[in-house]
């Protein structure tokens, strides 16, 4: 007993120690609470396993990477129900889903995906093959807003039939797309790290300068379903690893380090938005007590101490709808020093005038910029970069449904803008 009282008043100490010295990080005003408290939580495993009716024969399956489907059943003749739980709760509402299903003879059936801890967010995709993906056609898909439930209509065969809230892009997938890109002679990987599940935490480096010079960095997936922000990264980076002009003379001059999978654990668990210790890494910036934030943290601290500057930082995500939130400036706060609200200020102006080029570039897209969202205090990728590199640093959001043309097409303008940019001021 004596010994554990002496352990609370170590505890009690510490935790008055704490608040006496350091800032409460300060979440998103959307964030369930508990996002920013960043310690290991218990989460809910999903066992993988495969159900097979033997009356009806129709089986399903979530025996694979990116999968999400916690029970299964039928409820009469035609009409099955999937149920869905987050690794952990409360979450922010991304209600993943990932399965497949298929039947000993061709059928029409229904499947009511039904929700724990959070209601129906993406439109079914489908697949033959877990590669290849089409929306559901939407006479075939009901929501029921009240219930958070959604209906789907599915014509079942013996071959696998994959549904999905997002496409898949797995660490599997990440790990081919990386070969992919080092494919070129100017690119190199390096693994920076290790998840918690013992994954690598992969960083790729382009350039074509023979020395320390200026670069950009990219971050993605910290949140696993956030598969549109994949993709705009993906086609972002393709654009400065191409062949134009301006990609050649850009990696000559600039160095990109880019981490494209920030959270293999929770997107191989088909996790809705954690790590595997039920965390959101978005909220950790502050504490660092997760080993994928600590190990991006770490490398970008060694980073600040070569000669080149950071000149960009952009983390990819994906929400309902695009969004760009950008650094605000803050040259009328008199609590930060000159020279630091003079870099503030320019990177709230470079960024300004990328999106005027992109505009430029692309007049039938809408940017939709948000300046609100960001507090010095936030726990988060971008305001962690801007208070510490003071360039600017943006948190890149594309809408869950965006026509996936348009994401790989605006990213590459992005790209292309960005590079034009830069160059300029060299
Ligand atoms: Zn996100």
């Amino acid at each position: 007993m004596k010994k554990y009282s002496f352990l609370l008043l170590l505890f009690l100490l510490a935790l008055a120690g704490c608040s006496a010295t350091k800032k409460i990080p300060k979440g998103l005003y959307y964030d369930p609470p508990g996002s920013t408290i960043t310690t290991n939580k218990i989460i809910t495993p999903e066992h993988k396993r495969t159900i097979t009716i033997n009356s009806s024969g129709i089986s399903e399956s979530n025996e694979f990477d990116g999968a999400r489907l916690n029970d299964f059943f039928q409820v009469n003749d035609t009409l099955y129900q999937a149920e869905m739980e987050p690794e952990n709760a409360p979450v922010n509402n991304s209600a993943w889903y990932s399965f497949k299903v298929w039947s000993t003879k061709p059928q029409t059936v229904w499947i009511n995906l039904k929700y724990k801890d959070g209601s129906h967010r993406y439109h079914p995709k489908t697949s033959r093959d877990g590669l290849n993906w089409k929306p559901l056609d939407s006479t075939f898909y009901k929501i029921d807003t009240a219930a958070g439930s959604a209906l789907l209509k599915l014509n079942v065969d013996k071959d696998t039939l994959w549904i999905s809230g997002q496409e898949l892009m797995t660490s599997k997938d990440y790990e081919n797309w990386i070969n992919k890109i080092l494919e070129n002679s100017f690119a190199k990987k390096k693994i920076i790290g290790y998840s918690s599940l013992g994954k690598p935490i992969n960083e790729l480096e382009i350039s074509e300068a023979s020395d320390s010079v200026d670069y950009i960095v990219l971050t993605g997936r910290q949140h696993p379903p956030e598969v549109t922000g994949a993709f705009a990264l993906l086609s972002f980076v393709e654009t400065i690893t191409g062949d134009s002009e301006t990609a050649k003379e850009f990696r000559k001059k600039f160095k990109i380090y880019v981490i494209p999978l920030m959270n293999p654990d929770g997107v191989d668990a088909g996790n809705w938005r954690h790590n595997i210790h039920g965390v959101d890494l978005n909220r950790d910036w502050y504490y660092f007590n997760q080993p994928e934030t600590r190990a991006v943290k770490d490398e970008m601290l060694r980073l600040k101490n070569l000669s080149g500057k950071m000149k960009f930082f952009i983390d990819f995500h994906s929400t309902q709808k695009d969004v760009f939130y950008i650094s605000k400036s803050d040259s009328l706060n008199n609590s930060v020093p000159p020279e630091i609200r003079l870099a503030h200020e320019r990177a709230y102006h470079l960024t300004k005038d990328w999106f005027a080029q992109i505009g430029k570039s692309f007049p039938e897209y809408y940017i939709n910029i948000d300046e609100s969202l960001n507090n010095p205090n936030s726990p988060t990728s971008d305001e962690w970069i801007y208070n510490n590199f003071y360039c600017p640093a943006l948190t890149y959001e594309m809408g869950d449904e965006d026509n996936r043309g348009q994401i790989k097409k605006l990213a590459s303008i992005a790209a292309t803008e960005l590079m034009k940019l830069l160059l300029n001021e060299k």
